[in-house]
């Protein structure tokens, strides 16, 4: 049995899933906001669920951030009462077996490309377009993480061929940077340029409905959201020419996406046909702990 823990800002989830990917248990609890909290809380859902099943399990977990492999501290992660956290060791020993933490975006990518929308695909990108961007690799259905544990973070790469305009309007990022692919394809990032071109300041949903019933700067709004999606994927086709893009949070969600950046998207990849399937998860909001449980594989 494969216990996995999606330990988000807000709330932590705990799966098991037996041999065939189903799942023997679940559990979802608000996160304490404070470390030793968070590590009671984990200790306690592996313990629940081992009770409930009568099992004991591998454990893997997703965080926002990852665990350095040269200090063995957690970094990078936006749950800020984490960083600087031995989380891996403290969780080893509380647990009394080896752990497995890894960062949710690639949770999420090796969750689809196991048995999701990258399900038969050699070369994976998961794509995070939420609160932030993240992203993540997988090749056969492995993370690649890289030296600097990075790779796939291409939400703090700057958004290409970037027009005047944007140019002159680019957003600073909490990373230091400005003009960063977060701070126009996330969710705030969205509704941020919706305010900024139309004057009015709308949620996501809004924006949404009202072109779905013909505004048209709403319309335009999206439109824009399309066409700076495929540029941003481009710079990674360029590179990685994954064999499937998945697209996973919140943003997913917006209507027609997938079709609408594949259309966008000979307009800016080195190549004159795209065969790139881009995809929708299969999993949603469940891809996170699934693919925590699956950082043991078979
Ligand atoms: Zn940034």
């Amino acid at each position: 049995m494969r216990i996995g823990i999606d330990l988000g800002g807000t709330k932590i989830e705990a799966i098991a899933l037996d041999a065939n990917t189903l799942a023997a248990a679940r559990r979802r609890v608000a996160t304490p906001r404070d470390y030793a909290g968070t590590l009671d809380t984990i200790v306690r859902l592996v313990a629940e669920i081992e009770a409930e099943t009568g099992r004991a399990g591998s454990v893997g977990v997703g965080i926002p951030g990852v665990v350095s492999r040269t200090t063995g501290l957690v970094k990078n992660a936006n749950s800020t009462w984490l960083i600087g956290r031995p989380l891996l060791a403290d969780l080893e020993a509380r647990l009394s077996r080896p752990v497995r933490v890894a960062n949710d975006a690639n949770c999420f990518t090796l969750s689809e490309a196991i048995d999701g929308a990258g399900q038969g695909f050699e070369t994976v990108f998961g794509v995070i377009l939420g609160t932030g961007v993240g992203g993540g690799i997988a090749i056969r259905q492995r993370i690649h993480e890289g030296p600097n544990q990075i790779a796939g973070e291409w939400g703090h790469n700057p958004l290409p061929w970037m027009t005047e305009e944007e140019r002159r309007t680019a957003p600073e990022c909490y990373c230091g940077k400005s003009g960063c692919v977060e701070t126009f394809l996330s969710g705030p990032g969205f509704e941020r340029d919706h305010a900024l071109r139309s004057g009015a300041e709308c949620s996501s949903q809004n924006i949404v409905r009202a072109a779905a019933s013909g505004d048209a700067d709403a319309l335009r709004t999206l439109a824009r959201y399309h066409d700076r999606l495929a540029r941003a994927l481009a710079s990674v086709l360029n590179l990685l020419d994954p064999d499937v893009v998945v697209l996973g949070g919140g943003m997913s969600n917006l209507p027609d996406l997938p079709s609408s950046v594949a259309v966008a998207l000979p307009r800016y990849v080195f190549s004159d046909t795209v065969l790139t399937r881009i995809a929708v998860n299969l999993h949603g909001d469940s891809s996170g702990v699934r693919g925590a449980a699956w950082l043991w594989p078979a």
